[in-house]
């Protein structure tokens, strides 16, 4: 921690303190992580607790603040820029912007942006909703390719982010504020060299991570514009197999809810579900067949994304099939998302 640092906590901690005595919810478990040191996690909470209540300004300001703690500099300028364009006149917000001038390489661009609807947007400021694009602008990193792949295109960034968009807001809130992400990179094995030589579970062999369009580790969703082709051995695109992210969505939302699929009401009505498949389906549906842990996590994946709205292209059918074959399964699914 550097000396400029040491010396914004030291004019921050006041307003931290005062702000502390109402806390709540989501603020509360921020200000008990940031305490903890734990930065990442505190800025997810801090992010959530402020776009559930922009009028929280401390809440935006930590946000942004344990963005920079935590090393992900674009996401707080992010964060500094919306509390300063809000608040331009507020203790925090003046903060805010003195922050961004030595953060934000695009100061003076930004600035001059925000300039003119900055007062149209303090007027309507307390009658502001949280809304699903703003989630999913706090969920979404888009990372850019090493170099042996282009970077993704803002088509595909923009079709993802239309998907998410598209999910009911409570999902995408509670999953933001379990510390969710979703990373859009060239590949998913860009995103996580360690990977490059795993299996990804119910592939068969010959397959690997670099084959996958996506994957999920935790909360992370990681989602790839080209993989490679198993039989060409060439990049293919993905973007017509985007629906993926909806099943990936599912992974990431069961881990939030404690890795619901592990529980016994989830396993017990998915393995009544796996004794009444047909055998001429059980080879098309073997995916969700698969042994231990697996079948009923990627049964759970698939539900979920079935009431999002489904998969894509050649993966619409299967998916269909999940739903129709796996009927009490989804209705633990269904009780889960009445839940939001
Ligand atoms: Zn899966």
């Amino acid at each position: 921690m550097g000396l400029r640092t040491k010396l914004l906590l030291a004019f921050v901690v006041p307003v931290l303190l005062a702000q502390s005595a109402m806390a709540g919810g989501e603020y509360a478990a921020a200000l008990d992580l940031y305490n903890k040191k734990q930065y990442p996690a505190a800025a997810s909470y801090f992010e959530a607790a402020s776009l559930a209540n922009p009028s929280n300004v401390s809440a935006t300001y930590y946000a942004g603040y344990s963005f920079y703690l935590a090393g992900r500099k674009a996401e707080a300028i992010k964060s500094f820029w919306r509390l300063a364009n809000a608040y331009p006149t507020r203790r925090e917000g003046i903060q805010a912007r003195d922050f961004l001038k030595r953060l934000d390489p695009d100061f003076a661009k930004n600035d001059g942006a925000a300039a003119q609807p900055a007062a149209a947007v303090t007027a309507s400021a307390p009658a502001k909703k949280v809304t699903a694009r703003a989630v999913v602008d706090a969920l979404v990193q888009v990372k850019p390719g090493t170099g042996k792949l282009a970077n993704c295109t803002p088509e595909f960034v923009a079709k993802i982010k239309e998907m998410l968009v598209a999910m009911p807001l409570p999902i995408l809130k509670f999953w933001l504020a379990q510390g969710g992400s979703v990373l859009i990179a060239p590949s998913v094995v860009e995103h996580d060299m360690r990977i490059q030589n795993t299996m990804p579970r119910g592939w068969g062999d010959g397959y690997d991570w670099k084959n996958s369009p996506a994957l999920t580790h935790g909360t992370q969703v990681v989602i790839g514009q080209y993989r490679l082709d198993s039989r060409t051995n060439e990049y293919v695109d993905t973007s017509e197999e985007i629906g993926v992210i909806r099943h990936e969505a599912g992974h990431a939302i069961d881990h939030c809810l404690g890795d619901y699929t592990e529980s016994g009401d989830f396993k017990h009505a998915y393995l009544l579900d796996v004794a009444k498949v047909p055998d001429e389906y059980r080879q098309r549906l073997d995916y969700f067949l698969q042994k231990a842990d697996s079948g009923p996590s990627e049964t759970f994946a698939e539900l979920f994304c079935f009431h999002m709205g489904g998969e894509t292209a050649n993966r619409v059918e299967i998916c269909e099939l999940a739903h129709k074959y796996f009927p009490l399964a989804d209705k633990e699914v269904q009780k889960q998302l009445a839940k939001f």
